[in-house]
């Protein structure tokens, strides 16, 4: 067995040695180190660190494993996030990740640290929310563990879900020439955060001043109150088809492809012209003089879900009214590009969220 060698007090405080900082590497370049110094010692765990979720061996089935954590003031800011819209959200962006394994949701746990500012009514409130998702996704809520804060809220919820074996799909299954395929509309909730954190300026500037969101309703309520798309995961088994590769977008479409390029050892190609943005987040982009290719590239949050599919399934999907077709996978996994609409080649790159930059 191997043993841990304990070092004195003093060099766990001051850590006087080597120090690199976590912005150096990334969230991505941390959690590649971590899964390679990691070892799985049972023959069940056939997915460990680097999808979506884990992917457990049940027999037949498969189980998957998700987590997912949100923290007041990284990311939600209560000024504006009703608690119970933070409550669905909590669960939708954990079952969003079941979804992106073509799983079905069923179980979720939920811890939460919270500190001596939240009443009996607020913790209400937060349930309310979780139970309405709970309720519309079909999960039962079945444990967790609470805890006192000292830095205001903390949300950790896991979500559990199982699958068909071979209906799993995982991100690293694309083949060369696979459409990619995205649901529904990208850079909504980004753009829409921005008209909330304008709000929120105007308002402490000057408090007797209401705002007016209802010209936002669309992109607001993308941020406040975003849907995992379990439909979808729906629509494709009723239509038999099984993607090759999936994830979900929760920090860009740019950041999404190159995960899928990267696990599958592929490129991507897609086209500006192909990628869907709704009319109120194209126009508000504008507006807070933003590009709202940048927004749906680059802005996070949306939870739609990205996928390919072999050339051969595409008329099984063709007719679908929120399915969109915006590229496909290429031999080369170091090339990674958008044809512009004025038809020049623009490299992906992933900004994604770095939450160690703060940003
Ligand atoms: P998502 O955006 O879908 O939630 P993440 O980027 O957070 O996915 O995580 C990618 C992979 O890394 C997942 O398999 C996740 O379980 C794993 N992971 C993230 N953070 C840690 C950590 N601190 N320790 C171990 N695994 C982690
Ligand atoms: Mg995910």
């Amino acid at each position: 067995m191997q043993t841990l060698k304990i070092s004195n007090a003093h060099q766990i405080i001051f850590m006087t040695e080597k120090r690199t900082e976590l912005s150096d590497l990334g969230e991505f370049g941390l959690i590649d180190r971590i899964q390679q110094q990691v070892t799985l010692h049972n023959a069940t765990s056939l997915k460990g660190i680097g999808d979506d979720a884990a992917i457990i061996s049940a027999g037949e089935e498969s189980i998957v494993v998700s987590t997912d954590m949100l923290l007041e003031g990284v990311h939600f800011d209560l000024s504006y996030m009703p608690l119970q819209h933070l409550g669905y959200k909590s669960v939708a962006v954990n079952i969003s990740d079941i979804a992106a394994m073509n799983a079905r949701p069923e179980q979720i746990v939920i811890s939460l640290a919270i500190s001596n500012r939240f009443s009996l009514e607020a913790v209400d409130a937060l349930y309310e929310g979780i139970r309405a998702a709970c309720e519309s996704y079909k999960v039962d809520l079945v444990g967790g563990d609470t805890s006192s804060s000292v830095s205001g809220l903390i949300i950790s919820i896991t979500a559990i879900g199982r699958a068909p074996k071979n209906n799993i799909v995982q991100r690293s299954g694309a083949k060369a020439n696979d459409i990619i395929c995205v649901t529904g509309d990208l850079g909504a909730a980004y753009v829409g955060l921005q008209v909330l954190e304008r709000e929120k300026q105007v308002f402490l500037t000057n408090p007797a001043m209401q705002p007016d969101l209802e010209k936002y309703e669309y992109l607001v309520g993308r941020q406040l109150k975003p849907e995992a798309r379990m439909d979808i995961i729906h629509d494709l088994t009723e239509r038999k088809c099984v993607p090759t590769s999936m994830i979900d977008i929760s920090d860009g479409l740019a950041s999404e492809l190159l995960h899928l390029s990267k696990h599958s050892r592929l490129g991507v190609k897609i086209f500006e012209d192909k990628v869907p943005i709704d009319h109120d987040t194209y126009e508000t982009a504008i507006e807070f003089k933003m590009d709202p290719i940048t927004c749906a590239l680059n802005g996070g949050e949306d939870y739609e879900l990205l996928f390919t599919i072999a050339p051969a399934d595409y008329e099984k999907l063709k007719n679908h009214p929120d399915i969109h077709f915006i590229g496909h996978m290429h031999d080369n996994p170091n090339q990674n590009v958008m044809i512009s609409k004025q038809q020049t080649l623009v490299p992906i790159n992933a900004q994604g969220w770095n939450h160690f930059k703060g940003e």
